[in-house]
């Protein structure tokens, strides 16, 4: 359930109707929930209740300081893959003993800031890693709190590009060698062995390869603390799915999720971590765009579109499908038209969806793309020197930009001519 809905014939975000915020920002623009953002924290937060938890929002998905303070003022902590969304979560106020730090390449400069400014575990990717985060550590007279990721060797049946947990792919230590790396690891002078991480991929819509992740974790656990090591957390990663379309898929609750962690881990009397990001965001936030053009093609019709590829790209991406719909309420028993519906960039990529049926639009409607409030903003560009996509936050019935679509100047400036020209 998510915080946009028609009512009086038009959509609302929470209690403000989207045209309103449409004429005051323009278009395209980013638009999120506060209601939802928070009903989705509190999901994950109940549904682990019972067992020492904590959430740590994976804000990857989407990192604007608004919705991090929205997340941390519940008590949220965040799971950061990057030395820039540290410093967002800082600047967010939440504090180092809530951050988690993951990703397959920390740089030293990352694990150093991380270290000084208090870190509540780096999720250990490789053994080099290791190496470099006890140095890092010893050098600045610390102990750095680590779990290292294991990867379990199981198949999440997602998309291929969200897919983590498989051997072939890039991310963390096979599951077969973990005892030998935790044994290095309690050895080094920098280093203090917390617990296991484990994360199998993304948009996971069946609860089945975390039943079969968890498993191997908690076999890892008593293994680990037979051979000595103090095993007291388990970050279990994120990735549940979202519904992307609003009738077919019924994609797992997070209390069954809970609910199977229970099950899996509990018995083992560790502190539980979860990352989601997705879940969270993805359908607190829509992509509004206006029509530009209708186009009649050969034997279709193109709904050329003021949003295009650049401000979100997952169609093109992941060819992810968006349920897109028109700002108006469409009337009952309109009759639908098939169009191709597009952005203006010069790429063929460009397209959203193919032979989509919607209610007839003409130029200058308003549409808004479901579910785009994860994994949107985030990896929006400013191709075609198209500016960042401006990001609002409606709450009740107020709303505020919370980050400003830039200038022409503001972009142009940014670059720099050098001397010799
Ligand atoms: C991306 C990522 C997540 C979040 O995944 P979602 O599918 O958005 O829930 C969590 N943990 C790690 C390590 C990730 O890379």
């Amino acid at each position: 359930m998510d915080h946009f809905l028609y009512r009086d014939g038009e959509l609302y975000a929470e209690d403000v109707p989207v045209a309103d915020i449409a004429a005051a920002v323009g278009t395209p623009f980013y638009l999120y929930s506060t209601a939802t953002l928070q009903r989705h924290y509190q999901l994950f937060d109940d549904a682990l209740s019972g067992m020492e938890h904590m959430v740590c929002y994976a804000m990857k998905a989407a990192s604007n300081q608004a919705i991090l303070k929205t997340l941390a003022d519940l008590g949220a902590g965040m799971d950061v893959v990057s030395g820039g969304e540290y410093a967002r979560a800082k600047a967010a106020g939440v504090p180092g003993d809530r951050i988690v730090f993951s990703g397959v390449g920390k740089t030293r400069a990352e694990i150093r800031a991380a270290l000084e400014g208090g870190i509540r575990q780096f999720n250990v990717e490789s053994e080099p890693e290791l190496l470099v985060i006890s140095e890092i550590a010893a050098s600045l007279g610390k102990t750095a709190p680590i779990t290292i990721r294991v990867n379990p060797d199981v198949d999440a049946k997602t998309h291929a590009k969200i897919s983590t947990g498989k051997s072939e792919n890039k991310f963390g230590i096979p599951i077969s060698k973990a005892r030998a790396v935790y044994a290095e690891a309690a050895a080094l002078p920098g280093i203090d062995v917390i617990g296991i991480d484990v994360h199998i991929g993304s948009q996971l819509t069946d609860l089945e390869p975390y039943e079969l992740a968890y498993r191997k974790v908690a076999e890892l656990t008593e293994q680990l603390r037979a051979d000595g090591h103090n095993i007291r957390r388990l970050d279990l990663g994120g990735g549940l799915g979202i519904p992307y379309t609003r009738s077919n898929e019924a994609p797992p609750l997070p209390s069954d999720y809970g609910a199977l962690i229970k099950r899996t881990v509990g018995y083992l009397g560790c502190e539980i971590e979860i990352e989601p990001g997705r879940l969270i965001a993805g359908n607190a936030g829509i992509l509004v765009s206006r029509v530009i053009y209708v186009k009649q093609g050969e034997g279709r019709q193109f709904l050329i579109l003021d949003g295009a590829m650049n401000d979100l790209i997952r169609p093109a991406m992941y060819d992810a499908h968006h349920d897109i719909v028109p700002v108006v309420e469409p009337e009952a028993g309109v009759e639908q038209q098939a169009y191709d519906i597009v952005g203006p960039v010069c790429e063929t990529g460009d397209t959203f969806a193919k032979n989509r049926m919607m209610p007839p639009l003409q130029a200058g409607d308003l549409v808004a793309f479901r579910s785009a409030g994860a994994y949107g903003a985030v990896m929006a560009s400013e191709y075609n020197t198209r500016p960042l996509v401006p990001e609002v936050l409606a709450k009740g019935d107020q709303f505020a930009v919370i980050r400003q679509r830039p200038d022409f100047d503001e972009i142009i400036n940014r670059d720099t001519i050098p001397p010799w020209l």
